[in-house]
């Protein structure tokens, strides 16, 4: 009887905190919650083993300190100077010297960057800018706003970046410029990239969005062609909300992108100053001030993050690529420090048991892995063909090359198609963690792999 009701009381208590248990579940959807007790921790989360990490575990983005970072942002909303003043200008001041460039201009966000560098490159109506296939959709809204035409470069699926080899075959009377973009935030090959410029007489617009800091032989990604552009949007290494810079070290045309954001103004205009007149037509894409307060207390903790994530991807890098179907991305050999705002490496389903890429991904996150399939094809995406249909588009390109199959055909890029069907990614934010955070996301591939063939069987992908 006595035991009776002790078991009894054992149940009871049991049940309760797996109730207990379930409430946390539904507030933060971590299913290694559920690897309580005795479940394997060789098994795959999906065939009802122990998940290799608790998925609160991972690092949140974005970071703030609040000692610091608050105090920052509310001596701006005290002070009621909020539109573009002096904290802008530190701001900027700081971005240009963490980069080692001679000057940056900070503008709304980094396609606005884009845009206005173009702009001021003079890059517009009937000119041809080569671009990859394997970017965030901004590189090539940013080219299409300014009238020009995109011209794609397949990729190199090592790198995952434009690759070189291809960049001559795609040169016409009409190309003015090469726009390099260091996708995932690793390093495009520049050396050969500038070498192919110098000779054609192109201008070359780095798109760093991605890459704060990544550097080619101690020299800062953005600071290598005549004009560089960064994002500080909230999922990029330095997340302020929205915000974008250039950078460059020619004068005269930074003074120009100043007066295209601020309407036209001569640079150093700014609100209370006496208005002088607009110099040019220009558009509106200033900063605030409280967006560059928080991109300073970002700032401060850049160069520690980064170190972080280059040696959590070496460290990571190395032991999953030992796993047959794995294949992590490789840096050119001049790079000196990568900027990881993406850990991409290639996933070769026939090493897996014809697991698709979605299976797997599927049993990465219940695991506890946060992970995606990253970008989708863009050289074939309906907006070109809106954008070829416009009156502006009709009156500046001669009807063959607005025809919008032959485009495809001319742009083609085939190793981006198996790149785009390849590719897996993990956040940046998931570098920052330790060491045994890295050997959780090794362990669950290393999982995944050695049970493929069962998994196969469960998996929705
Ligand atoms: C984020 C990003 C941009 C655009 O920056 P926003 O600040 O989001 O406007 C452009 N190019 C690349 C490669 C990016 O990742």
């Amino acid at each position: 009887m006595k035991n009776r009701i002790t078991s009894t009381r054992r149940t009871f208590l049991k049940q309760s905190s797996i109730a207990g248990i379930g409430t946390v579940l539904a507030l933060n959807a971590a299913p290694s919650v559920f690897a309580i007790g005795s479940k394997s921790a060789s098994t795959p989360a999906l065939l009802g083993g122990q998940a290799a990490w608790d998925t609160s575990r991972w690092i949140k983005w974005p970071i703030w300190i609040p000692e610091t970072d608050e105090k920052r942002v509310l001596e701006v909303l005290r002070s009621g100077v909020w539109s573009r003043a002096s904290v802008v200008a530190e701001f900027e001041k700081a971005w240009a010297q963490a980069l080692g460039a001679k000057r940056s201009l900070v503008v709304s966000n980094g396609t606005n960057a884009l845009i206005v560098a173009l702009d001021q490159l003079n890059i517009r109506g009937g000119d041809e800018v080569l671009v990859p296939p394997y970017t965030f959709v901004a590189t090539v809204q940013a080219i299409l706003a300014n009238g020009a035409m995109p011209v794609f470069v397949d990729v190199d699926p090592q790198t995952f970046q434009i690759d070189p080899n291809k960049i001559e075959a795609k040169i016409t009377p009409r190309t003015k410029a090469i726009l390099p973009v260091h996708i995932l935030g690793l390093p495009a090959d520049m050396d050969h990239i500038m070498a192919i410029a110098k000779k054609h007489n192109l201008l070359v617009v780095e798109d760093a969005c991605q890459a704060p800091l990544a550097e080619i032989n101690h020299k800062k990604v953005g600071t290598i062609g005549d004009a560089g552009c960064f994002s500080f949007q909230n999922s990029k290494n330095i997340p302020i909300g929205e915000g974008g810079a250039i950078v460059s070290s020619d004068d005269a045309f930074l003074d120009r992108c100043f007066s295209y954001q601020n309407l036209g103004l001569p640079y150093g205009s700014f609100v209370g100053k006496p208005n002088t007149g607009s110099l040019m037509q220009g558009t509106k894409v200033r900063l605030t001030e409280y967006q560059a307060a928080i991109g300073l207390a970002q700032l401060a903790r850049l160069q520690a993050q980064t170190v972080t994530r280059n040696e959590n991807a070496a460290y990571l890098s190395a032991k999953i690529a030992k796993v047959p179907g794995i294949l992590p991305y490789k840096l050119y050999d001049n790079v000196t420090q990568a900027a990881f705002h993406l850990f991409p490496f290639r996933y070769k389903s026939e090493e897996f048991k014809g697991l698709s890429r979605a299976g797997f991904l599927e049993s990465l996150r219940a695991e506890g892995v946060p992970c995606s399939s990253g970008y989708t094809t863009l050289n074939d995406q309906p907006f070109i063909k809106e954008t070829f249909e416009s009156k502006n588009y009709k009156k500046i390109y001669p009807k063959e090359m607005l025809n919008y199959k032959d485009y495809m055909d001319r742009n083609q890029c085939p190793q981006n198609n198996q790149l785009c069907n390849e590719a897996v990614w993990f956040t940046q934010n998931l570098l920052l963690g330790s060491k045994a955070d890295m050997d959780a996301i090794a362990s669950a591939i290393e999982k995944t792999h050695a049970n493929a063939e069962r998994l196969k069987k469960v998996v929705k992908g």
